[in-house]
């Protein structure tokens, strides 16, 4: 068979080709309905190329992000991964220390950024000293005054070059994108993703059993560009031809979302748990129901079932719960009913749903205990998550295996702790740091706080495991209480009795104003147990 390498490139060309008319809509900060087609995009793509190599890039430099979900941004998806650069896409909502730290680390030599990232580059600016320049990611009537030095217009930069551009042949296995993980303990830690790996990563996300994507899909990504490639969607909608929503700097509301969805026709959507929280809470409120979108893939955090369910009875809305990481491109698995389940009840398929899914093929799991022993897919034995494939990380960009995230026989330790059913569906019961150890035994944070959602009263709920005299850890349950909405402590607590194991039951309720997130929307718990660090248990 022939060996034509896979590339990000060929991606391009593969769109170009087939689905040049489809659509890719816009909302930017100086237009809020840009409209064009993946043709245009690809041919500015190419015309990105052709100036990155005028600006003096070299193959294999970096060249970093930092913006919201818009055309611009992925045509330097396209532009610098299929010029032989690499595409780093920064989360601008991390610390300003965390982004010094990347930038540096990974030598980005320029940046391109939103306009309204300007005030915030300003601030770094002498402190990433290794960057050559800025482009900010707009046009002339729109460039912001700076002091800085050698700040280009990205409407110039690209409108001075035409699309007459060839692709250069690229070695699959070069790098072709870097993204750095959220960084809750330590330094962030890169994820270089290569040409090979990325389009393998795409084929696989778009089966039937997976994102089931195609072109008549209309994708909309509320998960952003910087966070794993928004799951890989500007490679698997370009793969398969499907128009791209892109909703630009507004996409946590729940109002804009609404919006977009039902006026583009939008038939999937992907996000973490809390945008979601923000859209139902709107269409509850608000009175409206999702009437055109038929999926949502929601994955990054663990899925409540009552939101599932809200998607389904009150919108007709099928949720595929995905699991994955930075370090996996990030899918591993899609939850999605398999052959031969199709007769269980609707809540007991409502019980499936709640769990992060069957391993795609190209992934494979394990879970092992203690001892590195693997331990059955049974649904009831947990223990540490390991994978293994060709678009998992090998190591982390420039440690060189000091962190020890991979064992002796090259599997990766995800961190996760799981359980595996015997129809091979995956579920999250803790990150390995956040398991509650009660006696011996373990309590899965995770699924306490999915049941505690499920009330009309909770918002959002937390879990963390505090230190207790007899038991060494005991359950405290912390939640934000629905607008509007009052519980007491004693009605919260008798509302998981017959649905958790009593021993699991959560020993006290603390109400707070708001939960701290990370910069991609997760729970951010280690800020809760310093939060909660002088928090003792009544007696
Ligand atoms: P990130 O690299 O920022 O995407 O974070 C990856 C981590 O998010 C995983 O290791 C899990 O702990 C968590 N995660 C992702 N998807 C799920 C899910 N469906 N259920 C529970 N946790 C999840």
């Amino acid at each position: 068979m022939m060996d034509t390498p896979l590339s990000i490139s060929s991606i391009a060309e593969h769109v170009r080709k087939f689905h040049a008319g489809r659509e890719i809509m816009s909302v930017t900060v100086d237009n809020p309905a840009h409209r064009y087609t993946w043709g245009d995009c690809i041919d500015r793509s190419k015309q990105l190329a052709k100036a990155l190599a005028g600006l003096g890039l070299e193959r294999g430099d970096r060249v970093a992000t930092i913006a919201w979900n818009d055309y611009r941004h992925l045509e330097v998806y396209y532009g610098v991964s299929g010029g032989g650069y690499v595409c780093h896409t920064i989360n601008p909502r991390l610390f300003p220390e965390q982004l010094i730290f990347i930038i540096n680390h990974a030598d980005d030599r320029w940046l391109f950024v939103d306009v309204m990232f300007m005030p915030l580059i300003e601030k770094l600016a002498e402190h990433i000293k290794g960057v050559e320049g800025i482009v900010v990611m707009t046009d002339e009537a729109h460039m912001p005054e700076t002091a800085l030095d050698n700040v280009h217009c990205y409407e110039t930069l690209v409108g001075n070059e035409t699309p007459d551009y060839d692709w250069p042949d690229l070695d699959e296995n070069s790098a072709a994108a870097l993204c750095y993980t959220s960084g809750t303990t330590g330094d962030p830690k890169g994820v270089l993703y290569s040409h090979r790996s990325s389009v393998l990563h795409a084929f696989a996300s778009i089966a039937p059993d997976a994102l089931n994507l195609s072109s008549s899909d209309t994708i909309l990504p509320v998960v952003p560009l910087f966070h794993v490639n928004a799951w890989g969607i500007p490679y698997s909608a370009a793969m398969t031809g499907a128009k791209l929503v892109l909703p630009g700097p507004k996409m946590g509301d729940g109002e804009t979302l609404y919006k977009l969805l039902e006026a583009e026709e939008a038939s999937l959507a992907l996000g973490v748990p809390t945008v979601w929280l923000a859209l139902l809470q709107y269409c509850a409120t608000a009175g409206v129901t999702l009437d055109k979108l038929d999926r949502t893939v929601i994955g990054g955090a663990a899925v409540p079932r009552s939101m599932i369910e809200e998607f389904r009875d009150k919108h007709d809305v099928v949720v595929i719960q995905g699991w994955g990481m930075t370090e996996m491109s990030p899918l591993g698995t899609a939850n999605t009913l398999k052959a031969g389940l199709e007769s269980l009840s609707p809540d007991e398929k409502l019980d499936l749903a709640t769990k992060a899914g069957r391993g795609i093929y190209g992934c494979e799991l394990r879970i092992v205990d203690d001892e590195g022993k693997e331990l059955p897919w049974d649904g009831v034995a947990y223990g540490a998550l390991q994978v293994r494939g060709p678009w998992i990380c090998s190591d982390y960009f420039k440690l060189a295996g000091s962190a020890g995230s991979h064992t002796p026989d090259g599997w990766f330790d995800t961190g996760d702790v799981a359980t595996i059913d015997e129809n091979g569906y995956m579920a999250i019961t803790d990150r390995t740091k956040d398991v509650i150890k009660s006696g011996g035994e373990w309590i899965s944070s995770i699924e306490l706080e999915n049941t505690a959602v499920g009330h009309p009263a909770v918002a959002e709920a937390a879990v963390i495991g505090v230190a207790h005299p007899k038991w060494t850890e005991r359950p405290l349950l912390i939640i934000v209480k629905a607008e509007g909405a009052d519980i007491s402590k004693e009605e919260m607590l008798e509302y998981f009795d017959g649905k958790v194991a009593t021993w699991w039951i959560p020993n006290d309720v603390a109400f707070v104003d708001e939960l701290p997130h990370t910069a991609t929307g997760k729970i951010k718990k280690i800020e809760l147990r310093k939060q909660f660090a002088d928090y003792a248990f009544p007696e």
